[in-house]
Formats: C-alpha cells, sequence, structure tokens
C-alpha cells in the first residue's frame, strides 16, 4: 500500500448546487462562492430555478445546466390536416409517403473524413508522448463536433416534421437487421436517436407517431396492387411490379405503404401500446 493519493480535480466529471452557493446575476453571469462565471445563453429559462449543475465534457469544456420547475402547460396545436408515412433510407434519409424527401446534411459526409484523417494521425503518434495526447484531444474533437452537428440536424428535422403533420408512421427500426445489411453508416446516421429525438417533439407539440410492425413488408409490397416482389434487392432503387405494371420510386413506394399501414390501424391492431403515443 502506498501513501494515500488525493483525488484529482481531473476525475471530477460534475457537481450539483442546490439552493445555497449560487446566485444568478445579470448579463449571463453566474456566481459560484466568491467567483463571478460569465456563460453562453444556449436558451431562454421558463420557471423557477432548482438547482444549478456544472458538468465537464472529455475535452474539457463546462457546461452550465439549470433544472427548473414549470407549470405544466396544456398542449395547443393547431392541427394541419396532414399525415404521412416516412421510410428510412441510407441516400435518403426520410422518404414521405407525399413524396418529400429529407437528406441528412452533407457535412457529416466531409467531417467523417476529417475523423478517419485524426485516426491516422493518432496511430502514427509515440505512445505516451505529449503528441500523441495533443492528437487525442484532436480527435475527440472532430468526434464532437460531427455529434453536434447530427444532433442539430436531428432536432431541426424533429421539429419540422412535428409542424407539418398531425400524425407520423414510421417504422419499427430493427437496427440489428440494418447494419447487417448496411454496414457502419447506419451509426453514423444514428436513426435510433432520431426517433427519440422525434418523440421528445412530439410529446410537446402534440404530434402522434405510430410506429409498425417491423416484419411489415413495406418495400417488397406493391403500394398500387399488393404484389410482393420477393426478387427485390437493396440496388433496385425503381422498380417495376409483376402484376399490375406500376414502376415504383423504392422509397416513395415503401413509404406510402408503411402510412397505409399506420392508418389502417389507428392506435391499434399493428401498433403496440409501448410504441404508440400522442405525447408519450
Ligand atoms: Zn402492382
Amino acid at each position: 500500500m502506498g501513501p494515500p493519493s488525493f483525488r484529482k480535480v481531473r476525475s471530477a466529471k460534475s457537481f450539483t448546487l442546490k439552493q445555497a452557493g449560487w446566485k444568478l446575476l445579470e448579463g449571463h453571469r453566474l456566481k459560484i462562492g466568491q467567483t463571478v462565471y460569465k456563460f453562453a445563453k444556449s436558451r431562454e429559462m421558463d420557471g423557477t430555478v432548482k438547482t444549478v449543475t456544472i458538468k465537464r465534457d472529455p475535452l474539457g469544456d463546462l457546461y452550465v445546466y439549470f433544472s427548473c420547475v414549470v407549470e405544466p402547460q396544456p398542449i395547443t396545436r393547431v392541427m394541419t390536416g396532414h399525415s404521412a408515412g416516412f421510410d428510412f433510407g441510407l441516400t435518403t434519409y426520410l422518404t414521405g409517403s407525399d413524396g418529400t424527401m429529407h437528406h441528412a446534411p452533407q457535412p457529416l459526409q466531409s467531417s467523417l473524413k476529417a475523423i478517419a484523417q485524426a485516426n491516422r494521425h493518432l496511430s502514427q503518434k509515440k505512445k505516451g508522448s505529449c503528441n500523441r495526447r495533443q492528437a487525442q484531444r484532436h480527435l475527440d474533437r472532430v468526434h464532437k463536433r460531427v455529434a453536434n452537428q447530427r444532433q442539430a440536424f436531428h432536432w431541426q428535422l424533429a421539429h419540422q416534421l412535428c409542424a407539418a403533420y398531425d400524425s407520423l408512421t414510421l417504422e419499427t427500426l430493427n437496427l440489428q437487421g440494418m447494419k447487417a445489411l448496411w454496414g457502419r453508416k447506419v451509426s453514423d446516421l444514428g436513426f435510433a436517436t432520431f426517433v427519440e429525438t422525434l418523440h421528445a417533439v412530439a410529446s410537446k407539440t402534440g404530434t402522434l407517431i405510430q410506429h409498425i410492425d417491423t416484419w411489415f413488408p413495406s418495400t417488397k409490397l406493391c403500394s398500387a396492387c399488393g404484389w410482393i416482389n420477393q426478387q427485390i434487392t437493396l440496388r433496385d432503387r425503381v422498380w417495376t411490379c409483376g402484376d399490375c405494371g406500376t414502376t415504383h420510386q423504392r422509397n416513395v413506394n415503401a413509404a406510402v405503404n408503411i402510412f397505409r399501414e399506420g392508418a389502417s390501424s389507428p392506435g391499434g391492431i399493428h401498433v403496440s401500446q409501448a410504441s404508440a403515443c400522442r405525447g408519450c
């Protein structure tokens, strides 16, 4: 046993102050103890502040979180009269049954290159060296930028959809299956996190979100006649129905099927209790 060691300041990740020990000052300033800190205010505060938490992320950036008590507000929603089904994809992030398309932002792709480059630089540095530590920090920084970009895209898209539609129907994601088919790119796009974000926004705006069964053959089914295309492969972006001869855009056809399946079982049959939510 060696001598007792002091707890490293670096190891502490966060601390929370309750009623005492802090004071909010004018002009985005916070007094903790005798020291006044300035912070960048990301959004207006509602209600009364109950606790203040300071967090530090692995990069050493500091964040201050104010948790507030807010009176519950009834959801006031202006109905748009629109509803749609959506199909997730790699080339087009989301395709709507009404033909709308939402693409993942381009910076995401370029940042992936930056990650690969930062990883390469890190691997070339000698272990335990100062340069290696610096390269590691740079890699963390790039990772964080990508995460921020993805998160911003998710929130923007979720708000856009919840404002435009009264109800949305999505597939229940089979992420393991998607990864087996498409590989690592699935994780880069963060479909599951997007669905979570969408539910969070929907609970505020009063938008209905339905999930249809994972095994519903949305891609194979002809939305015009109900024929099932057993031969369809991932490469087929466009296909023609062997029965009625309709030519389908793969994603739009799937989205139409998803929408119809959702509409045929409102709040019911194919929609499980846990996944159907009007505001979770
Ligand atoms: Zn057909």
